[in-house]
């Protein structure tokens, strides 16, 4: 491509998410193909759609980890999947007050929202009450705290059952292509995961569905996981990069530069423009001396430590921000722009492979 085709690709899928169109699966593919030397170009052009939408704001999440190892699913990236031989922490579920120390622990540092993850292919009814337990603690302590849970796979009445506990959103990755998706993992398959956003959303919580790149994956996967993402009206999108742990499947695969996880990150934003589009885990080791740049791009971030690796310092992630010229969401702005709060375009029920509103 021309570097005048490269202006009008961008120019083009900027047009589209001001104006509310479809991107175009080529234009974004083409995104995804850009040289090092149009880097800036794509970031700005990503810059565009995140100016618009979301100022300068950038929203922290914090993770805790309710209960960590010993998982029976096989999800090749996880360092918490059966039979891994990392050497993570492992422990049954927290007490409630351990969960509301560690939850307020995020919030102090800036986190807007917690986000209460728990190993497992899904949750018994039993759980669901003890997460509410763990709500009402953190609630105590942090009244106006966004609560997501992250639980894996729902049976029905699930969704609802959390929306009754006080959880506010609920996440779910799609982490890549359904064509690529029976090669990260054997215990459970790309649809089962579509119907527990489908789920969450009929419950109406917020759907947080993302992915994980650096996983093998071509440009055609990554752009088709996140026109699906799009379509399952994901509200918040978390962009991963692979980390590969020692004793798992993915052990050594170092494959993503910064500058293609920052066409990555464009990639997603010029083809989700309003949506809440989520720097996560791998950013310090992949992005590296980069990570400011792709503020430009995010509006929102992972505070302080992972799942089961460590971040940086989340002192270290505030100053970054203010650096970059950046501010930090307040618990009183609303994250989404106001006109994805008020239309919901219906991708549920007739004519779509999720269950119905009913
Ligand atoms: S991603 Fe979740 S379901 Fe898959 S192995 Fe890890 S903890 Fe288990």
């Amino acid at each position: 491509m021309t570097a005048t085709d490269t202006r009008a690709v961008l120019d083009s899928l900027v047009d589209s998410g001001l104006s509310g169109r479809e991107p175009s699966r080529e234009d974004l593919l083409a995104v995804l193909a850009t040289t090092d030397a149009e880097l800036l170009d794509v970031v700005a052009a990503a810059g565009r759609l995140r100016r618009r939408y979301f100022g300068d704001r950038v929203k922290l999440n914090y993770l805790v980890n309710l209960k960590s190892g010993l998982c029976p699913e096989d999800c090749g990236y996880c360092s918490q999947r059966l039979g891994s031989k990392t050497e993570i922490l492992k422990y049954t579920w927290l007490s409630p007050e351990d969960a509301a120390k560690a939850a307020t622990a995020g919030v102090s540092g800036g986190a807007k929202r917690v986000c209460l993850v728990a190993s497992g292919r899904g949750p018994t009814d039993r759980d669901l009450d003890r997460v509410g337990k763990t709500i009402e603690a953190i609630r105590a302590e942090n009244p106006r705290v966004e609560v997501c849970a992250c639980l894996g796979l729902l049976s029905d009445g699930q969704a609802e059952r959390l929306r009754e506990h006080g959880v506010d959103a609920y996440n779910h990755n799609l982490n890549t292509s359904e064509d690529q998706y029976g090669e990260i993992c054997s215990t459970h398959d790309f649809a089962d995961r579509v119907e527990t956003v489908g789920k969450v959303r009929t419950a109406g919580l917020s759907p947080c569905s993302g992915l994980i790149a650096g996983m093998g994956e071509t440009d055609a996967d990554l752009v088709d996981v996140v026109l699906r993402l799009r379509e399952i009206e994901s509200d918040s999108v978390p962009v991963n990069f692979l980390i590969p742990f020692d004793g798992t499947p993915l052990e050594g695969t170092w494959g993503l530069t910064p500058q293609r996880c920052l066409r990555i990150l464009a990639m997603v934003r010029l083809a989700c423009p309003d949506r809440e589009v989520r720097l996560a885990a791998g950013r310090e080791i992949h992005l590296r001396t980069l990570q400011p740049l792709a503020l430009h791009v995010v509006n929102s971030i992972f505070l302080g430590d992972y799942l089961t690796s460590e971040g940086q310092a989340g002192a270290d992630d505030l100053k970054m921000i203010a650096d970059a010229g950046f501010t930090v969401e307040g618990a009183e702005e609303t994250t989404l722009p106001e006109q994805r709060e008020r239309i919901r375009i219906r991708r549920r029920g007739a004519g779509t492979e999720l269950a119905p509103n009913a």
